[in-house]
């Protein structure tokens, strides 16, 4: 109530209903001030960036609760520290939820994020100045999986792979020819902006034929994949790493999966290769999420976010837009506005403006550097969890068409905006589910 009793003077708080979710009271009243406005932004904006997602208020609870005072440096029945029973249980139905859900003989669940996963990962499998196949950032991968600007790239020598110019999809020839002719110790798989299914099976063999081992980064697509409405890379892979916060909906943080042989080397490379002790509130964070993505109505759940991102896709073509590799088969649309003779940036400004929130992102062999960029990356999961269907999903698209067919005309602005916040009104963020 503090929250409120201090920031009366903002009166629409109380009324329009803002407070689904507010776990701070704090003497801080700086922080408490800005945690309002975000709460205030979440509640009545479009959230269309791919990577994002609401969590449950459990999950939520969960990374607020005592467990963020336990030390635990270790692993369950094998910790230097004592008092670790209780978190014992805590990480071991993590693990054992996390290995059940993704059929996988081991599980790691102690990375603090995604690109620490792949870091362990890394120091499990490699040697610094190894070499290594992996994603161009520009096609879509991930910065861990070889930039130059990244420790990935650092450390190791990655040879980047991409996408047909003519079909946008992966050239899993050119693959295997860079393979055949780099030997690298590591294929990495897996992206952050693509739209296409992803051929495991194919990378399988490729690793195969060179003796390398196959990572494959789900962090986008996992939740896709736990539905097992995207083919799983687990029967392929010889490690499977990902993040919990975007598809899986929940708390920030990485896991890994793979074979029992590995299980040690990889544990090993978490703690004590790269990390202190683990953040046991977020271990049981993710054990609740892997409940929640074991029930019925998560399956349902990703069975929309891939019917409004097909949705978003067509839409968008209807309106002459040019779509990356022609269309989605996942949570994410990826639309070059270069034909329009507009930036990815001109409209992510725009949007923003108007409260629709997607990130600028490079198209494959963009011309222009990735700060301007020449796409707009869009996804459904967000949107998807405040309930969005197909109906009001085609309203999204319709106001995106709107406002970036209108740049600069302030009164289309104002009126898109008008329609974002009523539609928020009427599909609050479900915290309380
Ligand atoms: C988001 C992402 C990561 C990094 O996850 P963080 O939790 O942000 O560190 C790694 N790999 C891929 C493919 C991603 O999309």
């Amino acid at each position: 109530m503090s929250i409120i009793a201090w920031e009366k003077g903002l009166c629409y708080h109380a009324k329009m209903n803002m407070l689904e979710y507010m776990p701070v009271s704090s003497r801080d009243t700086r922080i408490a001030r800005i945690l309002k406005l975000e709460q205030e932004r979440q509640s009545t904006t479009f959230n269309l960036i791919a990577s994002e997602n609401y969590c449950s208020k459990d999950i939520l609870d969960a990374q607020g609760s005592i467990l963020t005072d336990k030390y635990a440096e270790g692993y369950p029945g094998k910790r230097y520290y004592g008092g670790c029973e209780n978190v014992d249980a805590v990480e071991t139905l993590a693990i054992n939820r996390a290995r059940e859900l993704f059929h996988a003989e081991h599980a790691n669940v102690q990375p603090h994020s995604g690109a620490q996963a792949n870091m362990a990962v890394y120091a499990a499998l490699l040697d610094p100045g190894d070499s290594a196949l992996g994603m161009s950032l520009s096609h879509g991968g991930h910065l861990t999986h070889g930039s130059k600007v990244s420790f990935s790239g650092k450390w190791y020598r990655f040879i980047p792979y991409g996408v047909d110019p003519k079909t946008e999809l992966i050239d899993y020839d050119a693959v295997e020819n860079l393979a055949m002719k780099y030997r690298p110790k590591l294929i990495v798989a897996g992206a952050s902006a693509y739209p296409r299914i992803i051929d495991f099976q194919r990378f399988r063999y490729i690793a195969n034929r060179v003796g390398a081992k196959l990572l494959v980064d789900m962090a986008h697509i996992v939740g896709i994949i736990a539905a097992g409405l995207h083919p799983s890379p687990v029967p392929y892979a010889h490690v499977v790493t990902s993040t919990m916060q975007k598809t899986l909906r929940g708390p920030r943080g990485g896991f890994i999966l793979s074979n029992g042989d590995l299980a040690r080397t990889i544990d090993s490379a978490v703690f004590p290769g790269i990390q202190g002790g683990p953040f046991m509130h977020i271990i049981a964070a993710k054990a609740i999420c892997f409940f929640e993505a074991m029930q019925p109505d998560f399956i349902d759940y990703q069975r929309r976010v891939l019917k409004n991102a097909s949705v978003l896709a067509s839409e968008f073509q209807s309106h002459g837009l040019r779509i990356v590799s022609g269309g989605t088969d996942n949570h994410m649309v990826l639309v070059d506005l270069s034909p329009l003779g507009m930036s990815g940036r001109d409209a992510e400004e725009a949007l923003a403006s108007a409260g629709i929130f997607v990130n600028r992102n490079a198209i494959p062999f963009d011309p222009k550097p990735p700060r301007v960029a020449s796409g707009i990356r869009v996804g459904t999961p967000a949107l998807t969890t405040r309930g969005f269907g197909a109906n009001e999903t085609k309203v999204v698209a319709d106001l995106i068409i709107k406002v970036i067919s209108h740049l600069g005309e302030e009164k289309v602005v104002k009126q898109v905006r008008a329609e974002v916040k009523q539609m928020c009104h009427d599909f609050p963020i479900p915290r309380t589910v």
